[in-house]
């Protein structure tokens, strides 16, 4: 059956970046954005290069270094935005300038102090410009939900008249619902003319829990491409999860009849890979990824699952890249399971490597009898930071004092499937929020 290929687009690097403590240096970025590649992303967005020389840096390194995917870097609609963001995005196997500019009259009134009339001039002046230097153009109406239908539908018509490809309609304060805002995706495709040229995109944040559900609904009346971001991380309450908006597609192909590109197995790894980057951790009861989503703890439950997992799961853990909780890694462990663990957590190694990795498995296995993910995590990254003779970034626990942590009497710091042992108690998500976000890079990270 043809079903409809839905796009990914991936905005962890940028929108989900520029949440409170998930900061990512260069490096960080390049790791992720291959990994973001292996999970089988359509567009990574890269960044906002015109930001910092540090966002122009890392959609440069991406652009030239990650080859299948589209690169997206974002730009204000104004010249000296797009010119930066094309210029970063150079190298780029196939770029894309994602351009955005409110629309709301309370973001015209209060931020940018233009008429209606102005913003419409400004949002297609910006598209001809981008459209001018790259083929692949995307358009952003922010705050597009709290904005006035008929004026929506023609700034809409008027950034496709100047060639926009894809038209993004972002929840940017994530106020919609989602009858209403599949409601809005039929009215623009019944409304604007030229729309049926365009790719019609979703972009909803999570400030009333219903990211996921707006986006879906999105996709129910014909949007084509769903931005979202790895563990839903993003401003504020954050942005829709991809690994939710994939696997209900993917539990859910009766209801929703689509496809994407997404290698589900490569979830997990994802997921880990950015918590441990960011050193936010997944809030334990959080879908697909947390820690306690595959978890059985009452007992008819556990009866159940042991009978036949279909009587309390409706997917396998295997199936999204949870690794396999019955193999537990200790001194007996060998290398092929060692090879293995580190491969479901994102970190494929050479042989070279994996001999150095798999010595220090051995020293740490002989003082603890079970080596959590979390302690491997921070082997790999003590062994990775050896071989580049530079420090481990973050402020994250140092390898002794983890392990010393766990030859004590609490299993703390559990990161690993499944969860933790009867009788402990689950550790609350703690996240710290810093405090980098001035007025100036509110303004800056809108969409
Ligand atoms: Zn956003």
């Amino acid at each position: 059956m043809d079903r409809p290929r839905i796009t990914i687009f991936d905005t962890t690097l940028r929108d989900g970046e520029q949440s409170p403590g998930c900061s990512m240096n260069v490096q960080e970025k390049l790791r992720l954005a291959q990994q973001l590649d292996r999970l089988g992303v359509d567009v990574i967005e890269a960044g906002f290069p015109i930001a910092s020389d540090g966002d122009f840096e890392a959609v440069q390194r991406i652009s030239a270094l990650v080859r299948q995917p589209i690169i997206a870097g974002l730009a204000r609609a104004c010249k000296g935005d797009i010119d930066r963001a094309w210029q970063a995005l150079q190298g780029a196997a196939r770029p894309r300038i994602h351009v955005f500019l409110a629309t709301s009259d309370i973001h015209l009134k209060y931020k940018l102090r233009i008429s209606r009339e102005q913003c419409l001039e400004q949002a297609r002046e910006a598209v001809r410009h981008a459209k001018s230097l790259c083929a692949d153009v995307e358009f952003s109406p922010e705050d597009a939900t709290r904005t006035d239908v008929p004026f929506l539908c023609q700034v809409v018509e008027a950034v496709i008249a100047a060639g926009a490809t894809t038209v993004n309609i972002p929840d940017t304060v994530g106020y919609t619902m989602p009858e209403e805002y599949g409601q809005l995706i039929r009215t623009l495709r019944e409304k604007v003319a030229g729309i049926e040229q365009v790719t019609i995109s979703t972009h909803c944040h999570n400030d009333l829990g219903l990211a996921v559900a707006n986006s879906l609904a999105g996709v129910q009346e014909g949007a084509r491409q769903v931005e979202c971001t790895i563990n839903g991380i993003g401003e504020r309450a954050g942005n829709a999860s991809l690994e939710e908006i994939a696997m209900a597609m993917r539990v859910r192909r009766d209801r929703y009849p689509y496809e994407t590109g997404i290698a589900s197995e490569h979830i997990y790894p994802s997921s880990q890979m950015l918590a441990e980057i960011t050193r936010v951790p997944v809030q334990p009861n959080k879908a697909i990824t947390g820690r306690n989503a595959f978890a059985h703890e009452a007992g008819i439950h556990q009866d159940g699952v042991l009978k036949n997992p279909l009587t309390y799961e409706i997917m396998t853990p295997q199936s999204v890249g949870v690794p396999d909780s019955r193999l537990v890694l200790g001194k007996h462990s060998g290398r092929h399971a060692l090879a293995l663990r580190c491969e479901q957590l994102g970190h494929p190694f050479e042989r070279r490597e994996l001999d150095e990795v798999y010595r220090k498995f051995v020293v740490l296995a002989d003082r603890i009898k079970k080596v959590q993910d979390s302690h491997l995590l921070e082997l790999i990254e003590e062994v990775k930071a050896a071989g580049k003779k530079i420090p481990p970034t973050g402020a994250g626990l140092p390898f002794t004092r983890a392990a010393s942590a766990v030859g004590s009497t609490s299993e703390s710091h559990p990161l690993p499937f499944p969860a933790p042992a009867p009788g402990s108690v689950a550790p609350g998500v703690s996240v710290t929020f810093g405090d980098h976000h001035s007025e100036q890079e509110d303004y800056l990270w809108g969409v």
